[in-house]
C-alpha cells in the first residue's frame, strides 16, 4: 500500500522553515472536525485540489472529510447551465431549474449530517446546502469560478445563499464580490507528489505515450483540458494549424469529463471533425498521461476564456514547461509574460508564440525553469494548506 505523504514529505519543495510554519499553525487546530463538501471525486481542479488537501489536513492532525453532493442528471445540467453563467454566458433561468437546484440540494442536505466545526462548501452546485441547517459553526463558500463577469440573473439568484455564508474564498483579488460579507482570496495549489505531477523517468513518460500511440517524431503541443468550451479547443485547434504552416509540429488535446459536467461529452464529439495524423484528440481518464504530455511536450497551452484558476497551468510550469496561456482569470497571476510564459488574447497571438518557441529551445528552456521557481514558491498545495490552516484559525474565539 502506498503511504499517504505527511508534511514532512513537501521539506525538498518548501525548505525546513515553512514544514515548521505549518506544523504549528496546524497544532491548536488538532481537535478540529472538518468537512469540505463539493460535486465531484473526479474531473477538473476541485477534486483534484481536495484529494490532496484532504489528506494532508489529516497528516497534520486535523480530522477532514470529504463529501460529494449526489443528483441525477438534470440536476448537473441545471448546476452547469449556472456555472457558465457565473462565467458570463447567458440563461434561461426558469422556475424549473431553480426547483431542481434546491429541491435535489434540500435531499442532499437530509442525508448529509454537517455538525462539523466548519464546513467549507465547493462552487455553486452545493451552495443552498446552508439553507438547511441550524448552523453552529462557521461556513464558507470557496468558489473556484472566474467570476470577473457574472450573468446577472443567476447572480441575483444566489446572492441570498452566498450571504448566509461566514467567509467567500476567491482565487483572485478581481473576483471580489459586492457583498458585505467577510472575503478572502487564496489560489489553489498542485501536489508534487499526485499521480499527475509526481517525477516521470524518460522511459516511463515513452511508455505512456506509446501506450496510446501518440507520435514523437515532430515536437509535441499539447493542452490539457476537460472538454469545456471554457477551455477553447477550437481556438487551439485553428492556432495549431496556422502554426503548423510554419514549423511542423503535431497537436495533443487531452481532456475527460468530470462527472459533475453533463456537457463534456457533446464536446468532445464535436472536437472528432477537427482530427487528422497531426490533431490527435482524446478524452481518456489517466492521470500519468497527462504527467507525460506535460513533460514531453514543446509548448504546452491553456488558451482559456475564462479560467478561475489553471491548475493545468500551474502542473505544466513545475515541469519545466513552455506555457502559453489565455490571458483571463487566474492563469495572470502564474504566467508572468515573457517571464514564466506567454499570455495571450487571440487566436493569432497563440499561433505567433507556438511558432516561436518551436523555433528557439533556448528560449522554452528559460521561461521553464523561471515557470517552476514561480510554482515552487507560490503554487505548492502546501502553501493552499496554510491558507487555509490561517482562516481556520481566524474563526476560532
Ligand atoms: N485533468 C486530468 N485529465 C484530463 C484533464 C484534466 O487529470 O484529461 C486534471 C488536470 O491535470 C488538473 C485538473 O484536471 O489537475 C483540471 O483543473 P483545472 O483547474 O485546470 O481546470 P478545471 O477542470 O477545474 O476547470
Amino acid at each position: 500500500m502506498n503511504a499517504i505523504h505527511t508534511i514532512d514529505d513537501y521539506e525538498p519543495f518548501i525548505g525546513k522553515e515553512a514544514v515548521r510554519r505549518i506544523k504549528a499553525k496546524a497544532r491548536p487546530l488538532h481537535d478540529l472536525h472538518v468537512m469540505h463538501m463539493n460535486s465531484t471525486y473526479y474531473g477538473g481542479g476541485v477534486s483534484q485540489i481536495l484529494a490532496s488537501l484532504t489528506l494532508l489536513m489529516n497528516s497534520l492532525g486535523i480530522e477532514t472529510g470529504w463529501r460529494v453532493v449526489h443528483g441525477p442528471p438534470d440536476f448537473f445540467s441545471v448546476t452547469k447551465k449556472f456555472h457558465n453563467a457565473l462565467q458570463g454566458a447567458e440563461i434561461n433561468l426558469t422556475d424549473r431549474k431553480k426547483e431542481i437546484y434546491e429541491r435535489v440540494v434540500y435531499e442532499n442536505a437530509v442525508r448529509n449530517h454537517l455538525d462539523h466545526d466548519v464546513v467549507f462548501v465547493h462552487d455553486p452546485q452545493p451552495l443552498p446546502l446552508i439553507t438547511h441547517y441550524r448552523k453552529k459553526s462557521p461556513w464558507v463558500w470557496r468558489c473556484h469560478l472566474d467570476l470577473t463577469a457574472p450573468n446577472r440573473e443567476v447572480w441575483n439568484y444566489l446572492v441570498p445563499f452566498i450571504e448566509k455564508y461566514d467567509a467567500i474564498v476567491l482565487s483572485c483579488g478581481e473576483y471580489r464580490l459586492d457583498l458585505k460579507r467577510p472575503q478572502v482570496f487564496f489560489t489553489p495549489g498542485i501536489d508534487p507528489f499526485s499521480i499527475v505531477n509526481r517525477e516521470l523517468s524518460e522511459s516511463a513518460i515513452d511508455e505512456r505515450l506509446e501506450h496510446y500511440g501518440i507520435p514523437t517524431d515532430l515536437p509535441l503541443v499539447v493542452q490539457i483540458s476537460r472538454f469545456d468550451h471554457w477551455k477553447d479547443p477550437v481556438g487551439v485547434i485553428k492556432a495549431f494549424e496556422m502554426a503548423r504552416k510554419e514549423e511542423e509540429c503535431t497537436l495533443v488535446l487531452v481532456g475527460n469529463v468530470a462527472t459533475d459536467d453533463p456537457e463534456g461529452a457533446e464536446v468532445y464529439r464535436s472536437l472528432l471533425a477537427h482530427r487528422s495524423e497531426r490533431v490527435i484528440v482524446m478524452s481518456v481518464q489517466d492521470g500519468a498521461l497527462v504527467n507525460a504530455l506535460q513533460r514531453r511536450a514543446a509548448v504546452v497551452l491553456q488558451k482559456s476564456l475564462r479560467e478561475g484558476f489553471g491548475l493545468t497551468v500551474s502542473e505544466a510550469m513545475w515541469k519545466g514547461a513552455a506555457v502559453i496561456g489565455g490571458n483571463v482569470g487566474g492563469i495572470r497571476y502564474q504566467i508572468r509574460d515573457g517571464e514564466t510564459g506567454f499570455l495571450v488574447s487571440s487566436v493569432d497571438e497563440a499561433a505567433k508564440r507556438i511558432v516561436q518557441l518551436l523555433r528557439d529551445p533556448d528560449l522554452r528552456k528559460q521561461l521553464g525553469h523561471a515557470a517552476r521557481e514561480r510554482v515552487r514558491e507560490n503554487f505548492l498545495i502546501t502553501r493552499t494548506v496554510e491558507q487555509y490552516l490561517d482562516l481556520i484559525a481566524s474563526f476560532e474565539p
